[in-house]
C-alpha cells in the first residue's frame, strides 16, 4: 500500500513540563475523512498546531504527501495543499468578505476558475455573495465559520483540515456547516476534523480516533464508534 497522505507517527507536544500529546500515531489516506475526537483538554488542538507548525514537535514524524513536514512553517502549508481551518476561524476582520476569499485563493493562477468556484461556492453560502463588500468582522459567528471555510475550499487543498467548526454556533448553523462539510467531503475532499461534537464528527466521517489525555484511546470505523456503547456513553451524552 502507498504511503498516507498525512501520515503521523510518534508524536509529542509539550508545553513546558507538562507533555499534552504523548506519542500518537494518525494516518489520513487520500479521498478519506477522518476524525479526531475527545473532551477537553485531551491534546487535539496542540495536535493539530504541531500539524501546522504552529507548535514545535518533542518527538515524532510527521510527513505529507511523502515529505516530511515536522518543523515546516504555517505559513508553508498552502503551498503544501493543506489548508487548516483553526478554532476561531482566523479570518481577516477588517477585510472585506471578498477579499478573505481572493486570499484564500492567492496561490493560483487560474483566474477564470477560482471565479467560478466562488460562484459554486455561493450556493451553499448565499449569505457571503449577500455580504461580499462588508468586512468580515461584521459577520454572525456562523457567517465567519462558513467563510472560513469557503476561504480554506478555494486554496484547493488537497487536504482540509478543520478544528472545532461548531464551537460556539447555534444548533441550526452548526446543522448548516456540517451540511456543507459533508457535501463537499462527498465531492472527493480530504479530510481531518477535531470536534467535540463526536455525534456530529462521527456522521459525516469514515474513520476516527478517540484522544483522552494525550493518548489515542480508541480507533475504528466512525460508523462502528457510533455504535460501540463506550463511546456513546463518554461522548455522546447517553
Ligand atoms: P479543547 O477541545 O478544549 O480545545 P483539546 O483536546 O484541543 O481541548 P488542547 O487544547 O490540545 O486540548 O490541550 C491539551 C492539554 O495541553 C491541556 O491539558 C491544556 O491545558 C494544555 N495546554 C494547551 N495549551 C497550553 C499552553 N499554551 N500552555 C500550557 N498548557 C497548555
Amino acid at each position: 500500500m502507498s504511503e498516507a497522505l498525512l501520515h503521523i507517527k510518534g508524536l509529542k507536544v509539550r508545553y513546558g513540563a507538562i507533555e499534552a500529546v504523548k506519542g500518537i500515531d494518525l494516518q489520513v489516506q487520500a479521498g478519506e475523512r477522518v476524525t479526531l475526537i475527545g473532551a477537553n483538554g485531551a491534546g487535539k488542538t496542540s495536535t493539530l498546531k504541531a500539524l501546522a507548525g504552529l507548535l514545535p514537535a518533542a518527538a515524532g514524524e510527521i510527513r505529507f504527501g511523502g515529505r516530511s513536514i515536522a518543523g515546516a512553517a504555517a505559513h508553508r502549508l498552502p503551498g503544501q495543499g493543506m489548508a487548516l481551518v483553526p478554532e476561531g476561524r482566523g479570518i481577516f476582520t477588517r477585510m472585506s468578505v471578498l477579499e478573505n476569499l481572493q486570499a484564500g485563493a492567492y496561490l493560483r493562477r487560474d483566474r477564470e476558475q477560482v471565479a467560478s468556484e466562488m460562484d459554486g461556492l455561493f450556493d451553499h453560502f448565499p449569505r457571503l455573495r449577500e455580504r461580499l463588500a462588508q468586512p468580515a468582522g461584521l459577520l454572525s459567528g456562523g457567517e465567519q465559520q462558513m467563510l472560513a471555510l469557503a476561504r480554506a475550499l478555494l486554496s484547493r487543498p488537497r487536504l482540509l483540515v478543520l478544528d472545532e467548526p461548531s464551537m460556539g454556533l447555534a444548533p441550526l448553523m452548526v446543522e448548516k456547516i456540517f451540511e456543507v462539510i459533508d457535501r463537499v467531503c462527498q465531492a472527493g475532499m480530504t479530510l481531518l476534523l477535531v470536534e467535540q461534537n463526536a455525534r456530529l464528527a462521527l456522521q459525516v466521517t469514515d474513520r476516527a480516533y478517540v484522544m483522552d489525555s494525550g493518548r489515542i484511546t480508541l480507533s475504528g470505523p466512525s460508523a462502528q464508534l457510533l455504535d460501540d456503547a463506550q463511546i456513546r456513553a463518554a461522548y455522546l451524552g447517553e
